[in-house]
């Protein structure tokens, strides 16, 4: 089963409840999703009453006592919590958003990748925005084919309408539409990001995940790619975006609360490492339009990119394995060197810093403490600042230069995972951004380099295919008192986040080396039955280094060392050195860290479980340390 990021959190419902009760407590059970605003909207008669605000659901909540409830009577209505892409997380980029008559209002999740023409094209015809967001576009798009405003012949007709605003968009969305003018049903459009039905006695409900709705009802509908729902109280009818009827999967929701909001896993960090495929698809999205690279947010000019002489790679932690590998594509693709920092070490040491020197800040909160300093110190020398976040508006993107967001979706599991791998999709991209500043690349291998990236969440998916094979290994693993990790180029940055998802998780010894370096030292620590994972390179990019690899295993394995083996398919080579062979998709050199990490994750993840630890919430760590 493919799991899809489940990105914030969106309940429609067409009932004898009232809905706004209905809607706020599915948030309620949805807001691990996002807390960047919630808001709902009711049919209330002949109008609708919309209410959102930023930051968690209680501010909403509070917000609704203030202005009372009584205007939200009614049994049809709707609601979002918000993990922001674009626009900052503020009261007026809060979903739902309204056209400009106030009669149509729009939730969304995920990511319209054309609404820039789409917004010019409304611009031009009159149209008024009031947010930054994309999802408004849809809002304004809907009422206009409902009015008969546009040429798609919908006049009056929702689910219509909805449907030809729906083969205009491009991207990842699940749309939920309400109107003043029909209050009996809700519409609800779904192209990649997850929708459910949930069917109950005389009340339907919408969701992004049955979380929202299973007190209620545990009938459910899973809707297919490109279809859209309109949902009554007596049901529900699916087509697809052309209005011909489409086949969805009834099931019957067997999870408990707590199951289903992790997906039907036991930890939410299981559920966010088969999220990485789409991790990676959110991250890539817009960023290649028109045959160029672009950031999500630069205040510096494309001269000054051109300029940089010099890049530097700020971060703690997995965001600092990120780095370590992006050093390796960013230095062979721009020729400019890149060093890579940790951030708690970077400003006290006096850099070297001017401005034509980047600083590419990665974290994954955007607020942590010893980043913020360093981007503060780096600003001080008048370096310039690049923020790879997974944070829209938090502190770090506010106070850079230029912005990429990884748009991973909020990752609940302290250690990271599904951010990582966005973050080494993104230093790539902030690499090929630089590379056509400088013309380092031409366009058509900056393309190149792009299409193979999109490839990746393919590779991924696959990956998650040895989920199984690398438990039972975990398993059999669980007593081991320390296990090395060995990778040469950019597999020793896996290696190194191999040994640290070890050390946070199962608290157990593990360390990471570059396989050159064991003879210099390290191969004194092999003994009788020691696991040693080795992160092999593929046999046909780099022979040479390949080779090398084999030898190293060749001779921790006559020294007694139980070898673990990620390689490449069909690398028969290695297969003699192996006492556990764990293959992964042949992909590009320099993409392999987005396939050969996957089994390390999980493989860290089945230890701590096995060992009986908290896999989601490990000892003495925070998921945002914003204390230096
Ligand atoms: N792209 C939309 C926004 O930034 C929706 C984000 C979401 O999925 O919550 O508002």
């Amino acid at each position: 089963m493919v799991t899809l990021l489940r990105v914030c959190g969106i309940v429609g419902y067409v009932g004898h409840r009232q809905a706004l009760d209905v809607v706020l407590d599915g948030l309620r059970r949805l807001e691990y999703r996002g807390y960047d605003s919630a808001g709902v909207a009711v049919n209330a008669g002949d109008a609708l009453a919309v209410e959102r605000k930023a930051g968690r659901l209680a501010n909403l909540e509070a917000r609704l006592d203030e202005v009372g409830r009584e205007g939200f009577a009614g049994t049809t209505g709707m609601g979002h919590t918000r993990w922001a892409t674009h626009g900052p997380p503020v009261d007026r980029n809060s979903h739902p958003h309204s056209d400009m008559t106030g009669r149509v209002a729009v939730v969304h999740n995920g990511i319209i990748e054309n609404f820039v023409a789409l917004r010019g094209e409304l611009e031009a015809v009159g149209v008024e925005f009031a947010s930054d967001t994309d999802t408004e576009t849809a809002a304004h798009l809907v009422s206009r084919a409902y009015s008969g405003l546009d040429d798609s012949g919908t006049k009056g007709d929702l689910p219509a309408s909805v449907r030809a605003v729906c083969r205009r968009l491009e991207g990842a969305f699940t749309l939920v539409v309400t109107h003043a003018d029909e209050p009996d049903q809700v519409v609800a459009a779904r192209r990649s990001s997850p929708l459910v039905v949930g069917l109950g006695e005389g009340e339907t409900f919408v969701a992004s995940d049955v979380a929202a709705f299973i007190e209620h009802t545990r009938d459910a509908v899973e809707l297919g790619q490109d279809q859209v729902v309109v949902i009554t109280r007596d049901g529900y009818d699916v087509t697809d975006f052309h209005g011909e009827p489409a086949p969805v999967k009834p099931f019957q929701v067997t999870w408990d609360l707590s199951a289903a909001e992790k997906g039907g896993h036991e930890y939410f960090m299981l559920k966010e490492i088969e999220e990485q495929p789409e991790a990676l698809a959110n991250t890539l999205r817009g960023h290649f339009t028109e045959g160029r690279i672009v950031l999500d947010e630069q205040r510096m000019s494309d001269q000054d990119l051109r300029d940089v002489d010099k890049v530097f790679v700020v971060a703690c932690g997995s965001a600092y394995h990120s780095g370590l590998v992006a050093k390796y594509a960013i230095e062979h693709w721009t020729r400019l060197p890149v060093e890579v920092e940790l951030a708690s070490e970077f400003r006290y040491r006096d850099p070297v810093l001017d401005r034509d020197t980047l600083v590419v800040a990665v974290s994954q909160s955007g607020e942590t403490a010893d980043t913020l300093e360093a981007v503060r110190h780096a600003r001080e020398q008048k370096a310039r600042v690049l923020a790879v976040c997974n944070t829209n508006g938090a502190q770090i993107p506010r106070e850079s230069d230029a912005v990429l967001y990884t748009h991973a979706g909020p990752e609940i599991g302290v250690a990271s995972t599904k951010a990582f791998l966005a973050q080494i999709a993104a230093n790539y991209l902030v690499g090929l951004a630089l590379a056509q500043a400088r013309g380092t690349k031409y366009p058509d291998e900056v393309a190149r380099e792009f299409h193979e990236l999109e490839a990746m969440p393919q590779a991924v998916q696959q990956v998650l295919g040895t989920i199984d094979q690398v438990r039972d290994l975990g398993r059999r693993l669980s007593d081991s008192r320390a296990v090395l990790f060995l990778g040469r180029h950019v597999g020793f940055p896996v290696a190194l986040e191999g040994a640290l998802k070890l050390k946070e998780l199962a608290y157990m010894h593990a360390e990471g080396f570059a396989a050159g370096e064991l003879k210099h030292g390290p191969i004194a620590l092999i003994e009788e039955g020691l696991p040693v994972v080795v992160i092999m390179p593929s046999p046909k990019g780099r022979a040479v280094l390949h080779s090398k690899l084999v030898s190293n295993i060749s001779e921790i394995q006559a020294r007694g060392a139980r070898t673990i083996v990620i390689a490449e398919e069909g690398d028969e080579t290695v297969r003699p050195f192996a006492d556990e062979l764990i293959e992964v998709p042949a992909v590009p050199t320099l993409l392999q860290p987005l396939v050969s990490t996957v089994p390390l994750q999980v493989l860290a993840a089945e230890i701590a479980r096995s060992r009986g630890y908290d896999v989601d919430k490990p000892r003495n760590l925070a998921k945002s340390v914003t204390v230096e």
